[in-house]
């Protein structure tokens, strides 16, 4: 298991947990007196919902997806499966989509047609991490928490390989991490 010094803590616990607050007073501002159904998906944004969730103050509900895509760990092919399906129906609820990062935007593309093919009343978006430069395609994104330049990221709730997602901030892998043995 690779260790500390072979990645640099690029967003701090506490810079994270300051922007969670703001984004959480926004939405319980923008929602007050609505209806509001978050809808995570698996797995990298448990740890964000559980903070943003903790952060507003207007009732809600909460239900979870899971979405894989072909291809390696570190890039997006493009192509999206369903892994796991809503529980809960979101036709006519107001539907906020909480995500942990958006790179390309092929996931959420293929995620937002999937969705609105249920006639939800309206969906937006949240996302903690927005890796903008690297979008292929064009999606309207409503909160970001962190507009971040293209590098690969891990902790808070993100992983390599299956691995750190349990690190309290966002961390930018050092050169040589990806080939680290797991002993
Ligand atoms: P997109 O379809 O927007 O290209 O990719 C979205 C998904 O790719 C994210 O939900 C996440 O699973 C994965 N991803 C993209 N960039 C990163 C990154 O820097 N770190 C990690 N751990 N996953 C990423």
């Amino acid at each position: 298991m690779a260790n500390s010094d072979e990645f640099e803590k690029f967003i701090s616990a506490e810079e994270l947990e300051q922007r969670i607050a703001e984004l959480g007073a926004q939405i319980s501002a923008d929602y007050a007196g609505k209806d509001l159904l978050l809808i995570a998906v698996l797995k990298g944004s448990v740890i964000f919902l559980a903070d943003l969730m903790r952060n507003i103050t207007v009732p809600h509900s909460v239900d979870f997806m899971a979405t894989s895509s072909y291809g390696s760990s570190t890039e997006t092919s493009g192509i999206v499966r369903i892994v796991k399906d809503l529980t809960m129906s979101i036709t006519g609820r107001n539907v906020l989509i909480v995500e942990d990062i958006i790179d390309t935007g092929h996931t959420l593309h293929y995620l937002l047609r999937f969705l609105k093919a249920r006639e939800p009343r309206e969906i937006r978006i949240v996302t903690l991490l927005d890796k903008r430069e690297r979008r292929e395609v064009d999606i309207e994104v409503d909160y970001v928490g962190f507009v971040i330049p293209n590098a690969f990221v891990i902790g808070y709730g993100l992983d390599f390989d299956e691995m750190y997602r349990n690190l309290p901030y966002i961390a930018i892998p050092k050169e040589g991490f990806f080939g680290s043995e797991v002993e």
